[in-house]
């Protein structure tokens, strides 16, 4: 697959230094410690990429990585909990909202949550950004090995019923980083959402 030759091109905290916005972009999204930089290494096979965005300072920004000639991955900042000063939360909101609104070559988001739990308040805030933008959304339940198969199958099941409101395309698989679980059916999802 063209995922596995991945390589970085650049960091950026705001939007003035991102790549030119041509082309097609698949960004990344979850709440810190989901298991989003994981996700992105299994998907690549390039255990160097997701090193990029833990470097410190590097995890407030906005991480591109080219994929082929036509597409990127954008690595979103997550960020954690509740504790967060309002300052940064508020820089963040902003980034998002402006990246998200205004990226044109943006085609859809990979929104990765862990399992055991989901649709946290920072998933429930990108899943309305996608609403707003009328972004397809591909949704991650990642470290699906730390539950039993039944117990997955439920949450999927749940977290669909939740999402059942939603009018943008929206796909929702476990995965597990760990145990290579749901990778093909990942970049078969990729190809689908950037080349309908
Ligand atoms: P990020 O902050 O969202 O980028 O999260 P990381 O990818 O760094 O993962 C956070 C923690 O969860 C790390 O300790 C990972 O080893 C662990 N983790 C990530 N993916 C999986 C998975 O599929 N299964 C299990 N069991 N642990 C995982």
């Amino acid at each position: 697959p063209i995922y596995h030759q991945a390589k970085f091109i650049n960091s950026s905290p705001h939007l003035k230094d991102t790549p030119a916005d041509e082309g097609l972009e698949i960004a990344f999204a979850g709440r810190s410690n989901a298991g989003k930089s994981s996700a992105i290494n299994t998907l690549t096979r390039h255990t160097g990429l997701a090193r990029i965005s833990k470097t410190p300072g590097r995890t407030q920004m906005l991480n591109f990585f080219e994929i082929s000639e036509q597409l990127r991955f954008v690595d979103l900042p997550g960020y954690g909990y509740a504790k967060v000063p309002l300052a940064v939360k508020q820089d963040w909101h902003k980034l998002m909202e402006t990246y998200l609104t205004s990226r044109k070559s943006l085609c859809a988001i990979v929104l990765v949550m862990d399992i055991r739990h989901p649709l946290t308040e920072f998933d429930w805030q990108m899943v309305e950004w996608c609403e707003h933008s009328q972004l397809p959304l591909h949704i991650l339940l990642t470290k699906a090995d730390k539950l039993t198969y039944g117990a997955g199958k439920n949450t999927l099941l749940q977290v669909r019923r939740e999402l059942k409101d939603m009018t943008v395309p929206l796909t929702i698989q476990l995965f597990s980083a760990l145990k290579k679980v749901g990778v093909d059916e990942v970049h078969q999802a990729l190809d689908q959402l950037f080349n309908p």
